[in-house]
């Protein structure tokens, strides 16, 4: 069945453009194993990441909004399938490599930690505390789920694209023209800025937190599939025949705008909006702060290492579950029930 594989790679050879990462071009896996004879390497990518552990936990995550909330707030999963269908579009408009782009793009948030925004800035504000200079980046703990703690043997190309997907803070222009692996990495950076640009708007106005949005935005759209069709459609427009994918001037600005508005209105805003954040903040403190006594992790964990990779892969609900077990007392009866 190989030829069906060749077929595949003979048409992506076809229609690629000049930026495309051919799946047959690719720098391999970190350990060489045979072809697929059906799926290229970046199909296999794509499956394996969609098949794992990590990927299903994506679905009691929460993006902002901690997700018992309601129902239709979006969770990691639901954003990462939005980050996945914009990037697919970008991508196949550009000619670029669409199995690669799936591949970054489902696998670019393994590594967040439970609660969203809130519990990743507890765990990093915790190692600071413990003198780890570093503190916790979710983009460098998605690698490491990927290579270490659930090991896939990806390609390069989709390992590059996976540690560069996050600029946290910093200003959309950073992106324009920035070396990155592969321009399909760039693609999928751009659609996770259009993704959540995007959908917590629609989220913070859901939520209540926010009643009006500037009158400035309205150029970007009125409604959520407005803006995410305006942003996409720039992005591809501006990046047509180009070694760069790039928001064009005037939308960059209005992008870096919506950015900005969304800290100072949203995710500055919600921890005193919100209870449950800071509620969420301290279950994930006191679960790391356990975890580093000796002898308290599970086997396949070690450390101060250990307990960040055991903390940061729990979901919302696995987390919550962990510190009642650790922290509020069952009741008498029930320990003397266990004790009859
Ligand atoms: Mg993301």
């Amino acid at each position: 069945m190989a030829d069906i594989r060749d077929e595949i790679e003979a048409k992506e050879a076809e229609f690629l453009g000049p930026f495309g990462q051919q799946a047959a071009a690719s720098q391999g896996r970190e350990r060489p194993e045979p072809p697929d004879p059906v799926r290229t390497a970046f199909m296999v990518d794509r499956d394996r990441v969609l098949h794992s552990k990590p990927f299903r936990r994506l679905k009691h995550k929460t993006q902002v909004f901690v997700a018992p909330a309601g129902d239709h707030f979006r969770t990691r999963l639901t954003h990462t399938l939005e980050v996945a269908q914009i990037a697919r579009t970008v991508s196949r408009a550009l000619r670029l490599n669409e199995d690669l782009t799936e591949a970054i793009a489902l696998a670019h948030d393994l590594g967040h930690t439970p609660f969203g925004h809130a519990g990743e800035e507890a765990l990093h504000t915790a190692l600071l505390q413990a003198g780890h200079t570093e503190g916790f980046r979710h983009s460098a703990q998605s690698l490491r789920v990927v290579e270490v703690l659930t090991p896939l043997n990806l390609t390069w190309e989709t390992r590059q694209g996976i540690a560069g997907h996050s600029k946290g803070a910093a200003d959309l222009t950073d992106l324009d023209g920035e070396p990155t692996s592969t321009l399909e990495a760039a693609v999928v950076r751009v659609s996770d800025r259009i993704a959540y640009l995007a959908h917590d708007l629609d989220d913070a106005v859901r939520s209540g937190i926010v009643q009006t949005v500037p009158k400035s935005l309205a150029a970007l759209g009125e409604t959520h599939g407005e803006r995410v069709g305006r942003l996409v459609g720039d992005v591809i427009e501006h990046s047509r025949e180009s070694p760069a994918v790039r928001f064009s001037p005037p939308v960059l600005t209005l992008a870096n705008e919506l950015k900005t508005w969304l800290f100072e209105n949203v995710y500055l805003r919600y921890t005193d909006l919100d209870p449950d954040i800071v509620k969420a903040q301290n279950v994930v403190r006191a679960l790391f702060d356990h975890y580093q006594k000796p002898d308290t992790l599970p086997p396949g964990f070690d450390g101060v290492q250990g307990a960040v990779d055991y903390v940061s892969g729990m979901t919302d609900r696995f987390a919550i579950a962990d510190f009642q077990r650790l922290f509020v007392p069952t009741g008498l009866s029930q320990r003397l029930d266990r004790l009859a």
